[in-house]
């Protein structure tokens, strides 16, 4: 069981106000919020040890390249890779898409080639896609949408064939909750020879993650998700996959040795970390994996399900609202709930929430293909995480009344 109460002591910010109310955390699907351990490490690393890794062969060097190597193993260890040397660390998770699109792509991909993405995808997971097809040739196709939000499984053997090189789909969607049934899907690309990447910015920080289990080839992720810093991401991708791949930048670091016209690259994971990484962001991941493993993430997945649960029984009640996304009780969802109540824009939803301190997200959500296949301009999402509790969605609700009175005032009707 998460005790929320001792949690909620360990970060600052939760215990601040906003417009003169305490605020209520709810956007955490965008980021979330840094627990002390994570914010000390930044100042220990800064104030006690800072140096650059890997080069030099003084004490404070040594001491950094250790404390930044050692979280590749933490991280490694979390994912349940085969190695550490699978662990490449990026600046987020769209890097991360970015580095295997444009590398693996280029090298695999030609005209006819199939690119098999889904119609829930962030613009992280479209975007460098759409681009490599550009200049490959290779074309795009997407895994539908049922009503619900879930993936339409029986168009994906319809999709899958021999020219699908690529799939490339999110494990849970940032706008719907969906938990996508990636290892299934896995195993059918895998059929047809297809290599397999899953976007886990948003599954990893609130579901037990196994590379192994879920059977990609890649695997991408953002810190800032999941407690630690901005500028920090992870891709995961087996050893062999990442040697057989050219780099993405070079530099210094990438390097075994450097002529004037031609160099050798260092071995993996080294050869993608072209230049001086965000070591102080690494080294606080290092805390935040170290959290999140402290509290487990079983433990975590339990108390989201239980908070998205109410959460949704709570809107539903309030009624005159559609919820985008499954909101069955059997059917395995993320803490995203994307919603928008009759007659309302999002975007003035949003700031009457603001106003009474409830911070949620209003907009398209990186997800705009998405949001068209859903019929909408935008949603209103409120994403939780481990240090929410039923009381937050209880004030969520007390805000969604209070917009709708501010709303329905007779002066704005009959203005
Ligand atoms: N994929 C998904 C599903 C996301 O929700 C996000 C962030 N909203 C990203 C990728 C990109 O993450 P970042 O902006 O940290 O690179």
């Amino acid at each position: 069981m998460i005790d929320t109460a001792r949690i909620r002591q360990e970060f600052p910010i939760l215990s601040r106000q906003v417009h003169g109310k305490s605020l209520v955390y709810l956007d955490n699907a965008a980021t979330t919020q840094k627990p002390r351990q994570v914010i000390a490490a930044l100042t220990r690393y800064y104030s006690q040890y800072n140096a650059n890794i890997h080069r030099g062969i003084h004490a404070l060097a040594e001491e950094a390249t250790a404390a930044y190597e050692a979280v590749r193993v933490q991280a490694a260890q979390f994912l349940g890779a085969a190695s550490e040397r699978e662990i490449v660390f990026t600046r987020n998770a769209t890097e991360s898409i970015n580095l295997f699109a444009y590398t693996w792509g280029r090298a695999h991909l030609t005209a006819g080639d199939q690119i098999l993405l889904t119609e829930m995808e962030h613009h992280a997971n479209l975007v460098p896609w759409q681009l490599v097809a550009k200049a490959t040739g290779a074309t795009l196709a997407f895994i539908p949408l049922t009503a619900d939000g879930q993936l339409e499984l029986k168009a994906l053997d319809q999709l899958l064939s021999a020219r699908t090189k690529v799939v490339a789909l999110t494990h849970m969607s940032n706008v719907l909750g969906t938990v996508n049934p990636v290892a299934e899907i896995a195993r059918k690309a895998h059929a047809q020879g297809a290599v397999v990447l899953i976007d886990a910015a948003q599954s990893a920080p609130h579901l037990p993650i196994n590379v192994q289990q879920l059977g990609g080839d890649v695997l991408v992720l953002s810190a800032h998700k999941m407690l630690g810093p901005t500028g920090v991401g992870v891709l995961w991708a087996r050893q062999a996959l990442l040697e057989s791949m050219e780099p993405f930048l070079g530099g210094g670091e990438m390097i075994s040795d450097v002529q004037l016209t031609s160099s050798t690259w260092n071995e993996v994971p080294w050869k993608f970390e072209a230049g001086t990484p965000n070591i102080s962001g690494v080294i606080a991941f290092g805390e935040a994996l170290a959290y999140l493993q402290r509290l487990g993430m079983p433990e975590v997945a339990a108390h989201e399900q239980q908070l998205t649960r109410y959460a949704i029984a709570q809107l539903q009640q309030l009624g005159h609202l559609t919820i985008y996304g499954p909101t069955q009780p059997g059917v395995a969802r993320g803490s995203a709930v994307s919603f928008n109540l009759d007659g309302l824009h999002p975007h003035d939803v949003g700031t009457v929430l603001d106003a009474e301190g409830v911070a949620v997200r209003a907009g398209h959500h990186c997800a705009k293909p998405l949001m068209r296949r859903l019929g909408v301009p935008a949603t209103v999402r409120a994403s939780f995480y481990l240090y929410n509790t039923p009381a937050e969605v209880d004030r969520l609700i007390a805000a969604l009344k209070i917009v709708r009175a501010f709303f329905n005032r007779p002066s704005r009707i009959h203005a």
